[in-house]
């Protein structure tokens, strides 16, 4: 048995912070020593500083640990960052700079060309930048890797088994996301009881740009992203957690409904401590994928595909699901953490 890593969370009393703490909660690999938040929360106990919000209480480990301010030093060798991307660019390149590895969630580094955007089942061997990442910044046992925005990373790993094997060419995709994506106390109750809200501020950009990083290929120190266009609507809908894609795609080769399925069902997931068992699971009931019942797949981290079908005007159409705290989150998160120490670059 390995020993423990030291970790710290940057934004630990907020939404994905909490999560977070959730996760790691008897982790074999990882020891919570660190806790940091704004400074409305710094220099307090965290039972104090935070207002928990997930099922099944504050884990008791957690509560006596005083908040810390946002920067260095932290009693840690890693650092989960769920900061807002407001004030993340700035902390997590002072963290790098000072030695620790920063696992981040937010946006503010994911299309950097020197940062690995991980799916670790898609594309783990874009850890390769990361040495190109030390040389260019100077850092240097420090770095940054990055976990796609919670709605891509629904219909990402649909698109990569379909790219891998039959070229996409181009994709339509209408998202519908959780209220639990805008963080604490996030959309007012007023506004979003009752109705659909058809704008995400600077999501859609985030949603057209991201799979085509996590879909390229690594080679001579650089990605070269994947040669498809996407389109995006982005709306925030009236469901807690588990975000919903309605995807169009089309391919470079023409393929039957079965070939899509098994390129789909057969991707395979890894052996690390938090891999779900099936990294996607096809499910042919003809009403699902829904967040209620599916969002927990795998313990958050499976995405469930299905509603897919020939489309009049695209080649394919579906839908994809995934938990957006957990595979869109703190989940990612704790498995590319995972995936460093597989690589034995942690
Ligand atoms: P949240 O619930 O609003 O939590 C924000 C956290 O950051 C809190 O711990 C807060 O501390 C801290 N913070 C806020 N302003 C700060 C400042 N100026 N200096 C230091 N700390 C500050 O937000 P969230 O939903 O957890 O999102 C966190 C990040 O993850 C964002 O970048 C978001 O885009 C990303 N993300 C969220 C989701 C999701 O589903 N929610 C999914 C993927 C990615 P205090 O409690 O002390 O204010």
């Amino acid at each position: 048995m390995s020993r423990k890593y030291r970790v710290g969370i940057l934004g630990a009393t907020g939404t994905v912070g909490q999560r977070f703490i959730q996760l790691l909660e008897n982790h074999p690999q990882f020891e919570i020593t660190a806790l940091a938040a704004s400074d409305r929360s710094a220099g307090k106990p965290f039972a104090e500083a935070c207002a928990w919000k997930l099922p099944g209480g504050m884990p008791d480990s957690v509560k006596e640990i005083t908040v810390q301010p946002i920067e260095p030093p932290l009693d840690c060798e890693i650092v989960f960052s769920s900061l807002p991307s407001s004030v993340a660019r700035e902390t997590e390149l002072t963290f790098a700079r000072a030695g620790y590895a920063v696992i981040s969630n937010s946006s503010s580094y994911r299309m950097d060309e020197d940062v690995p955007l991980l799916i670790p089942e898609i594309n783990h061997e874009h850890l390769g930048l990361i040495d190109v990442q030390r040389q260019k910044r100077g850092f240097g046992t420090g770095f940054i890797v990055t976990n796609p925005n919670c709605a891509v990373v629904s219909f990402a790993p649909p698109l990569a088994a379909l790219h891998q094997k039959f070229g996409v060419e181009s994709v339509i995709v209408t998202t519908l996301q959780a209220i639990s994506g805008a963080g604490y106390p996030g959309v007012p109750s007023l506004d979003i009881t009752d109705n659909v809200i058809p704008y995400i501020a600077g999501e859609e950009p985030k949603v057209e740009t991201e799979a085509q990083k996590i879909l390229g290929k690594f080679a001579d120190g650089a990605i070269q992203k994947a040669d498809f266009t996407v389109s995006a609507q982005c709306f925030r809908v009236h469901v807690i957690d588990g975000h919903t894609v309605s995807v169009r795609v089309n391919l470079r080769k023409t393929v039957t409904m079965e070939d899509v399925i098994k390129a789909i069902e057969t991707f395979p997931s890894l052996n690390l401590h938090s891999s779900p068992a099936k990294f996607m699971d096809f499910c042919d009931e003809p009403s699902r994928p829904q967040p209620r019942l599916d969002r927990d797949a795998g313990n958050g981290m499976t995405i469930t595909v299905g509603r897919l079908f020939p489309d009049n005007v695209f080649d394919y159409r579906f839908v994809a699901l995934s938990h957006n705290t957990v595979r869109g989150a703190a989940g990612s998160a704790v498995l590319n953490a995972e995936l460093l120490i597989d690589k034995g670059i942690v």
